[in-house]
């Protein structure tokens, strides 16, 4: 491990001064000179294998006390960026009305990481392509903007099948931001400006041309909250992984139901452990908007949302197991008894 300087943020102003400082540039924050520190459940961890080389950590824990609110209401939620998986996974109201965040989160990592790890680090987190991860492969476009990418002719079974690009294939691992973006959710960033919000759909970008920018924060900005608008009781996240525990998904679906008088007058579908960025299946939600629920639409849906999927050598079978993940979950979700 290189060393590196540590600081610790006394408020939120000192941690966006003491980040944006460090950075100095324009740099995205995933490459930026200084990283804020959570729970370094993952940050350690990439810093230990050499792929990440922040000259300084800027520990944001003090923070916590402002930004680890857990807030449900009756128009939508609230919660602080420093929240702990766990806690937020074991909340009551949670696990009443938005069943779909709970389970993400509950689904993820182990106990031990869950007790540590917080919603922000856990939406910021990096892939586990593990040609990312091993710095003994030189190339890599994440790591070295033009060097190539080794996953592409390689061992890709773990890879994505929607939104790749010719420069990278790799999966955006986590559970909960895909229950955020089937939720419409927004997420709440500070900086040396202020504060501002935006679509949590838009934090994620799509690999292109560039696969080492990977979300739209600056160095300097912190997430400090995300927002959930209106509250899905009947939700479900369906997460298949090569085993029950402690394991990343293979193919994941988080998806939200709003029946009234029988009919679908509203639907969320959001695929995970399949696409580059939090992925959104707008032509699946389409096709269940206004309809009443059957099992051939569930599979017409779980189709659409897999339209456009690219599979590789070793990661076709994701195309099956992701349809297959999508129908059953949406008909537990039209199950449920609420
Ligand atoms: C063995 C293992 C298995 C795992 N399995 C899963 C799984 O199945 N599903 C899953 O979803 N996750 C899984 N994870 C990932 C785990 O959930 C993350 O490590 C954790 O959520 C990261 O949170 P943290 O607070 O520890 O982040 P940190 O490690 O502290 O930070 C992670 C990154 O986010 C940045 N960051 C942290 N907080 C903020 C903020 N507020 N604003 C901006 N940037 C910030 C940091 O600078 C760093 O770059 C697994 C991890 C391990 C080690
Ligand atoms: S898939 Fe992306 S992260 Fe993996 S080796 Fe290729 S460029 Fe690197």
């Amino acid at each position: 491990m290189r060393p590196f300087q540590y600081q610790r943020a006394s408020d939120a102003s000192a941690a966006v001064q003491a980040l944006g400082a460090a950075a100095g540039n324009n740099s995205p924050l995933t490459q930026a000179t200084a990283q804020p520190l959570a729970g370094g459940t993952t940050l350690i961890d990439l810093m230990k294998l050499d792929v990440m080389r922040p000259a300084a950590i800027v520990d944001i824990n003090p923070l916590a006390q402002g930004w680890s609110a857990i807030e449900p209401g009756s128009d939508g939620l609230r919660l602080g960026a420093l929240a702990r998986m766990s806690d937020v996974a074991a909340h009551d109201e949670i696990q009443r009305f938005y069943p779909v965040i709970a389970n993400s989160l509950k689904l993820a990592a182990s106990a031990q990481l869950r007790n540590m790890a917080t919603l922000g680090g856990n939406v910021m987190q990096r892939t586990r392509c593990s040609y990312f991860r091993d710095v003994s492969h030189d190339n890599c476009n994440k790591r070295h903007p033009g060097s190539g990418c080794a996953a592409m002719e390689g061992v890709n079974r773990m890879h994505a099948v929607l939104g790749t690009s010719d420069q990278c294939i790799a999966t955006y691992p986590g559970d909960f931001a895909q229950a955020l973006i089937a939720l419409d959710a927004t997420v709440e960033i500070t900086g040396r400006s202020g504060i501002r919000s935006m679509p949590f759909a838009d934090l994620h970008k799509a690999p292109g041309n560039s696969p080492d920018i990977e979300t739209t924060l600056q160095p300097g900005e912190l997430i400090s909250a995300f927002a959930v608008p209106g509250r899905w009781p009947r939700s479900v996240y369906l997460k298949a992984r090569d085993r029950q525990s402690y394991e990343f998904a293979l193919s994941s679906a988080a998806i939200a139901l709003d029946v009234q008088d029988g009919v679908i007058r509203d639907a969320r579908v959001a695929l995970g452990g399949v696409a580059t960025v939090p992925w959104r299946a707008h032509d699946a939600e389409a096709l269940l908007k206004g309809q009443k629920f059957n099992d051939d639409m569930a599979e017409r849906a779980a189709d659409a949302a897999f339209a456009g999927a690219v599979g590789r050598r070793h990661n076709s079978f994701k195309i099956a197991l992701g349809k297959r993940v999508v129908a059953r979950a949406l008909q537990q979700a039209a199950m449920m008894e609420i």
